[in-house]
């Protein structure tokens, strides 16, 4: 079925008598009758729950309906986007290891790369998604274990070449890991395009009520972890589980199997039957949503450009991929035919100073650090999370003193347009 009707089906089918929405299981165990069949779970030899730091059937349920979304061969749940995006990494690497990454990525992450793991003896090597392929190629070393990169950058908005990237990663025998937060599978599904583990943070689009902060890992199960020897965590007997060998035992599933019972058994970043419930409602709605937050960004898009172009108009510049005339425009109508998503960034005149009184002017957007909401909400990075650095400083790292980010939400869209024009008009 088409992926509007599975936001709604997949994951969880009620039977005969059954509730229509998931139950809310609020239990951190799960009672047997035997320690033996007990005994069986332990050794990953029967299937079942019995610890809700491992497994809890909410959740189980969700994960099946982002892993379905996503067309992969299962997903865990974590307690945030960030926990998602190290438990990717952490899967396959240890100490010593190296990881490319584009450079164009979540801030959070930039940090999580470059300092926490950096830290933990996980070497980094930090490129443009515009890289060409002879500097991707370049980037490579003998202890290089998979390549990273965001589908829609959070905020630059760039788009990752998945094709061209999953290639070269498959040429070096690693996996292509990408974080599909702002597009959601809706507007992208990077599996279909070669990528072979895709994360979220599902506190964005999925959840789309501002209500939990989550994340998620899907593995599309396509990737041949036998085929180097780069990866004996799972092609190799994993000690601290009797020796057991995942992609022996679990196939196609290995990688997802051994974030389960060793990343997750050890860390425990789980999501909680409540949230995953949460999430479970935000993603029903999803395609409609992701089809306004689109429709409502492409008018303001449109209307900043129109201002743009006035004599004296007070937009400098407009990023939007879905928009022809941007950079990414062509790679937008490739991976995300759709639409992109809600996100635009633009430039006020008058920098600091003039976004700061255009922002306190609005009445209906709300300032606030989140992004990817129902409401209309906006960001000026320069007064707020950026606001130690100069505005030279700003400007090295891509975020200039004028840079307003905007995300666009699902409301009756003359009245966000209105908002703009009355705030626009008091600069
Ligand atoms: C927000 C975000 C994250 C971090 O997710 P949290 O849920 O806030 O931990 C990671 N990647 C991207 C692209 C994001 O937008």
């Amino acid at each position: 079925m088409h992926i509007n009707t599975r936001c709604l089906h997949a994951g969880y089918e009620a039977k005969n008598g059954e509730p229509t929405n998931p139950p809310i299981v609020q239990s951190t165990t799960y009672k047997y009758e035997s320690s033996e069949f007990m005994g069986a779970l332990f050794d990953l030899k029967e299937d079942g729950f019995f610890y809700s730091r491992l497994a809890n059937p909410t959740v189980d349920m969700v994960e099946k309906k982002l892993a379905d979304l996503e067309g992969g061969v299962g997903a865990i749940l974590t307690s945030s986007g960030q926990s998602a995006n190290m438990y990717a990494i952490i899967n396959i690497c240890k100490a010593g290891d190296h990881v490319i990454s584009s450079s164009a990525i979540y801030g959070g992450t930039f940090n999580l790369f470059n300092k926490t793991l950096r830290d933990l003896g996980i070497d980094f090597t930090f490129i443009s998604p515009y890289a060409s392929d002879e500097e991707i190629e370049a980037a490579f070393k003998e202890n290089t274990k998979c390549v990273f990169g965001e589908t829609l950058s959070n905020p630059s908005l760039d788009i990752l070449d998945i094709e061209r990237f999953a290639k070269i990663a498959h040429r070096h025998k690693v996996p292509l890991i990408v974080d599909n937060t702002f597009p959601t599978p809706v507007n992208c599904r990077p599996i279909e395009f070669g990528a072979d583990i895709v994360t979220h943070s599902t506190t964005k689009y999925l959840d789309g009520h501002a209500a939990v902060v989550g994340g998620a890992v899907v593995d599309s199960g396509r990737f041949d972890w036998n085929a180097s020897g780069l990866f004996p965590m799972l092609t190799e007997p994993d000690e601290s589980y009797h020796g057991i060998i995942y992609v022996k035992q679990f196939g196609k599933a290995a990688y997802m199997a051994k974030m389960k019972a060793h990343v997750m058994r050890d860390i425990g970043s789980m999501m909680s039957p409540q949230s995953a419930f949460y999430l479970y409602l935000g993603l029903e709605t999803l395609a409609l949503r992701m089809e306004r937050h689109c429709e409502n960004a492409k008018k303001v898009a449109a209307f900043l450009e129109d201002e743009s172009k006035k004599p004296n108009g007070k937009i400098t510049w407009i990023n939007y991929p879905d928009m022809p005339g941007n950079k990414n425009y062509e790679l937008c109508k490739k991976y995300m035919p759709n639409g992109s998503c809600g996100v635009i960034s633009f430039g006020i005149k008058g920098g600091r100073e003039a976004a700061t009184k255009f922002m306190d002017s609005l009445k209906l957007a709300s300032i606030c650090t989140h992004v990817a909401d129902a409401k209309t909400i906006l960001l000026h990075p320069a007064s707020t999370t950026h606001r130690q650095l100069t505005d030279a400083e700003l400007e090295a790292c891509g975020v200039g003193p004028d840079l307003i980010r905007f995300s666009v939400g699902i409301e009756y869209i003359d009245d966000i347009i209105d908002d703009l024009k009355e705030g626009l008009a008091k600069i």
